[in-house]
């Protein structure tokens, strides 16, 4: 897996699918790095993403969890 390799997509900003569910929209690359792995919303695949756990001084600007139906 390269960092710059697209494993899934953002659609709506909020929304996150796999490559196997969504083949357009904001790529999200291995190498980017999130607080929490993001599941695809469709099969809930989570996405080989790079999760920081400290030391992030600042959020994606695609954070869009904690509310809302799930
Ligand atoms: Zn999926």
């Amino acid at each position: 897996m390269k960092a710059y390799d697209i494993v899934g997509y953002v659609l709506h900003e909020c929304d996150v699918f796999c490559t196997d569910c969504a083949n357009h929209g904001y790529p999200i690359f291995a190498g980017s790095e999130w607080d929490v792995a993001p599941a695809c919303d469709e099969c809930g695949d989570v996405l080989d993403v790079a999760v920081i756990t400290e030391g992030s001084s600042t959020p994606p600007t695609m954070m869009c969890q904690g509310g809302g139906a799930g």
